[in-house]
């Protein structure tokens, strides 16, 4: 009888787990908090590597639609001061090795894979817990409840399949990014956009910075980032959009105005991220039947560029490991030997470069970092 596998999660690395093992004939079920695949818009480029995520597209048969959704020429890097001088520009790559695409068109890639069905929207996972005669029963925040066989948390920073397998929390990393954008295209800071170039803008000082994203449709998306206390993170009021974006700008007082202008004319809701992570190295003790993928694993600082194309590979690797090897246990032991060692890396090198992104060195700091990229 084939095991019942509940993934928990519909972001990019439960979604890569159930659609490599969907196309090895393994049937999974993913449980997803939100109501459908448009609540929330996803927003943001990723550049997925040769070496992880692409694997992971390969492995889910996927590899070919992912080359059309690819944006050629917004891999470009600038780096620039608080006054806005170039610092480091490297040019577009039509050959790139880690070509870019839009998160919610590669989110929406995956979802189209998956058999009808597969993905319960709206289960939200309230609770789980083992039962006495075998499985795990899930209960959602609907009053519904499942059991399954395996259950794997692809359930992101907050997992609620984690505390199953660790006390590990995620811990704040001193940085807040508010999501800022020109959804119009900045028509009134026409200058401010076209400082960025065709990719991304990097303007960085101690303790600070201001990221933005130009898209080939002309419309801006970016962060403006910095190192605060989680009390004054949470002491700013988006209730006044307009007030909260002033408060954030006067954080970058003497800096260019073509630099604050991606503040101050943001044209979006905006949204606090602070960024979080779990403790570089975390592995924990083998528990029958449950394991994660993704974030819920390891959630690292955006900095490495690392954790979506993890995601996906934890999913694709652990969906062939639940493939190839009858005795879940021993698949499990040795998906949780590899993911240990490669998260441990990745998270080591996220925390390393979020401290040079906005250290004493910055912008110098960054420029060195490209250049040794
Ligand atoms: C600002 C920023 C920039 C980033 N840039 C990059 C980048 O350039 N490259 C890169 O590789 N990575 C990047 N990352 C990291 C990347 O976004 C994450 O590592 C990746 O999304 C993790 O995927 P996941 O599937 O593990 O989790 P998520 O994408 O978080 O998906 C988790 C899913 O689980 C659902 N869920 C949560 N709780 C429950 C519950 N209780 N019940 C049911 N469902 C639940 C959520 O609704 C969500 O759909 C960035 C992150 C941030 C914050």
């Amino acid at each position: 009888m084939q095991k019942t596998i509940a993934i928990v999660g519909a972001g990019l690395g439960g979604l890569t787990l159930a659609r490599v093992l969907q196309a090895h004939g393994v049937a999974a079920t993913i449980y997803e908090g939100e109501t459908s695949a448009t609540t929330r818009t996803q927003g943001g480029l990723l550049d997925l590597h040769e070496e992880t995520g692409q694997v992971a597209l390969r492995a889910a048969g996927l590899h070919d639609e992912f080359l059309t959704l690819v944006r050629p020429g917004e891999d470009a890097k600038r780096v620039v001061d608080r006054h806005g001088t170039i610092l480091f520009d490297m040019p577009a790559d039509p050959g790139s090795a880690r070509p870019e695409v839009d998160r919610g068109e590669l989110r929406r890639l995956l979802i189209d894979s998956l058999a009808p069905g597969t993905i319960r929207w709206g289960h939200k996972l309230a609770s789980i817990r083992r039962c006495v005669e075998g499985g795990l029963d899930l209960t959602f925040a609907d009053g519904s409840a499942t059991r399954a066989d395996i259950v794997i948390g692809a359930d992101g920073a907050w997992s609620k399949v984690r505390p199953l397998l660790t006390p590990a929390k995620p811990l704040y990393s001193g940085t807040c990014f508010i999501e800022i954008a020109l959804a119009s295209g900045g028509q009134d800071c026409r200058a401010s956009v076209a400082a960025i170039g065709s990719g991304t803008l990097m303007a960085v000082a101690p303790g600070k910075g201001i990221i933005a994203h130009r898209y080939a449709d002309g419309c801006v998306l970016g962060y403006a980032a910095l190192n605060k206390p989680e009390g004054w993170v949470r002491s700013i009021d988006f209730g006044d959009p307009s007030a909260g974006l002033r408060q954030v700008a006067d954080e970058f007082d003497g800096w260019s105005p073509l630099l604050t202008a991606f503040v101050t004319q943001s044209d979006a809701e905006p949204w606090l991220r602070p960024i979080y992570a779990l403790p570089v190295g975390l592995k924990w003790d083998r528990v029958p039947g449950v394991t994660l993928v993704g974030d819920a694993g390891h959630l690292m600082s955006p900095f490495a560029g690392e954790g979506a194309n993890l995601a996906m590979y934890d999913g694709a690797d652990l969906a062939s490991k639940l493939v190839e090897q009858p005795d879940i246990e021993v698949a499990l032991t040795s998906y949780e030997e590899r993911l240990f060692l490669r998260s441990n890396d990745a998270a080591g090198r996220s925390a390393k470069n979020l401290e040079n992104f906005f250290g004493r060195e910055a912008p110098q700091s960054v420029v060195t970092l490209f250049d040794h990229s």
